[in-house]
C-alpha cells in the first residue's frame, strides 16, 4: 500500500509518498519539505496570504518531486492524504483541492487528515509501537498531552490554557532579537548559558491537573532582560537558559501528572511519546527520557526531520485510515480549527 500526503497547513509546503510492507511496518519512500521561513522571516511570524500563496506556487512540482524520488507515478498510488487542518485557512484550502482533484481524476480514497493527529501517529510510523500511549504535542500552535488509544480514538487530558510551547519559544526569542521561528536559536544560546542565573517561575507546577500555562513565563523572562539591558551575549544566552530549564521542569512535571491521570482512565501506556517541533529540543528529551525511565517507559521521539511539520506524517496517517476504511468524501471541510479530540467521529467515515 502506497499514499501520497500533502501538507499546507501551516509554512511548510511538504509532499511525500510512504508505504508499507507486508510486516505493516511503515516506510518513507520520499519526503519533500519546503520552508517558507525566509519570506516570514522579515515579518517575524507567518503571513497567511503570503504563506497561501507561496503554497500555489510550488506544490505542484514538490508532488512531482516526491512521486518520482518513490519512483511511482500516480497510478501507482492507492489513496490521497491531505491535511485538511487544524491551520491557515488560505493554505489549508490550496492543499486539500489539490489532493481533491488528484483523488477525482484517479477515482482513489481521499483521506482528510487532522495535522495534530498526524503528529500523533509518527511515532507508529517510526517505532512501530502499539495502542494506548500517552502523546505530549509540543508545537508552534499546540501543548497537550493526549491519550492516544487508537487511530480517530483520542482523549486529551490536558492543554494550555495561554501560549504553546513553540509559540514561547518564539516570542521569547523575539524579545531577545534572535531569528524566526525561535525555538532553534534559543537552544543554541541556551547550550552556552548558565541555566541558574535568573530565578523563573515554573507555572502550573504541582497542580493536580496536567495543564500547562506559559504566558507568566515568558513575561518573567521580560522582566529580568528588562532588568538587565542593555543585553551582552552572556545575558541573552543565560536568559535563554534560565527559560529553557524552566519550561523543560514544567514540561516533566505536567507530563508525570499527566501519565498519573493516563492510569486512571485507560490500561498502561505502551510508551510515552513526544511529537511536534518542540520535540527537537535536545534537553527537553533528555528530560522526557529520564522520566520515561523513571516511570518504566519507553520514550518514543521521533527524528528531528518528521518533529516539525511534514507530509510523511500526513500520509502515514492517511495510510492507518485507510486501512481501516476510514476515507473521506470529495466534500471534506478545510478546517481551521479542529480539536484531535472529535477527530475519529468529524469527518472520517466507515466505509
Ligand atoms: P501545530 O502543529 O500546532 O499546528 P506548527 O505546525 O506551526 O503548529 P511545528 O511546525 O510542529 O508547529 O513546530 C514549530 C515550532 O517548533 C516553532 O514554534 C519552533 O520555534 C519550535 N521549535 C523548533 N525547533 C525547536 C527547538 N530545537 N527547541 C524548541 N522549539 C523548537
Ligand atoms: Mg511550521
Ligand atoms: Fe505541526
Amino acid at each position: 500500500m502506497r499514499i501520497l500526503g500533502i501538507e499546507t497547513t501551516c509554512d511548510e509546503t511538504a509532499a511525500a509518498v510512504v508505504g508499507v510492507g507486508f510486516d505493516g511496518k511503515g516506510e518513507i519512500l520520499s519526503s519533500e519539505v519546503l520552508s517558507q521561513i525566509a519570506e516570514h522571516a522579515a515579518y517575524g511570524g507567518v503571513v497567511p496570504e503570503i504563506a497561501a500563496r507561496a503554497h500555489v506556487e510550488v506544490l505542484d512540482r514538490l508532488i512531482a518531486r516526491a512521486l518520482k524520488n518513490a519512483h511511482c507515478t500516480v497510478k501507482d498510488i492507492d489513496g490521497i492524504a491531505v491535511a485538511a487542518g487544524p491551520g491557515l485557512i488560505g493554505g489549508v484550502l490550496v492543499g486539500l483541492t489539490t489532493a481533491k482533484a488528484i483523488a477525482l481524476v484517479t477515482r482513489k480514497p481521499l483521506m482528510a487528515v487532522n495535522h495534530l493527529e498526524a503528529h500523533a501517529l509518527t511515532a507508529r510510523l517510526t517505532d512501530g509501537i502499539g495502542f494506548p500511549y500517552l502523546l505530549l504535542l509540543a508545537s508552534g500552535g499546540h501543548t497537550q498531552l493526549v491519550a492516544v488509544k487508537g487511530v480517530g480514538d483520542y482523549m486529551r487530558i490536558g492543554t494550555t490554557i495561554d501560549d504553546a510551547i513553540g509559540e514561547a519559544f518564539d516570542k521569547v526569542a523575539k524579545m531577545l532579537g534572535l531569528p524566526y521561528p525561535g525555538g532553534p536559536h534559543v537552544e543554541r544560546e541556551a547550550a552556552k548559558g548558565n541555566p541558574e542565573r535568573f530565578a523563573l517561575p515554573r507555572p502550573m507546577q504541582g497542580r493536580a491537573e496536567p495543564n500547562f500555562s506559559l504566558s507568566g513565563l515568558k513575561t518573567a523572562v521580560r522582566i529580568e532582560a528588562e532588568k538587565i539591558a542593555p543585553l551582552t551575549q552572556t545575558d541573552i544566552a543565560d536568559l535563554c537558559a534560565s527559560f529553557q530549564a524552566a519550561i523543560v521542569d514544567v514540561v516533566v512535571d505536567r507530563t508525570r501528572v499527566g501519565l498519573r491521570r493516563f492510569r486512571e482512565i485507560a490500561d498502561a501506556p505502551k510508551a510515552l511519546v513526544v511529537a511536534g517541533g518542540v520535540a527537537a529540543n535536545q534537553t527537553m528529551r533528555q528530560a522526557l527520557q529520564r522520566l520515561a525511565v523513571e516511570t518504566g517507559l519507553k520514550l518514543v521521539a521521533p527524528p528531528l526531520d518528521l518533529c516539525g511539520d511534514n507530509a510523511a506524517m500526513i500520509a502515514w496517517a492517511g495510510l492507518e485510515r485507510l486501512r481501516l476504511g476510514m476515507v473521506d468524501d470529495i466534500n471534506a471541510p478545510a478546517r481551521a480549527r479542529w480539536p484531535l479530540d472529535t477527530s475519529g467521529q468529524a469527518v472520517g467515515v466507515k466505509a
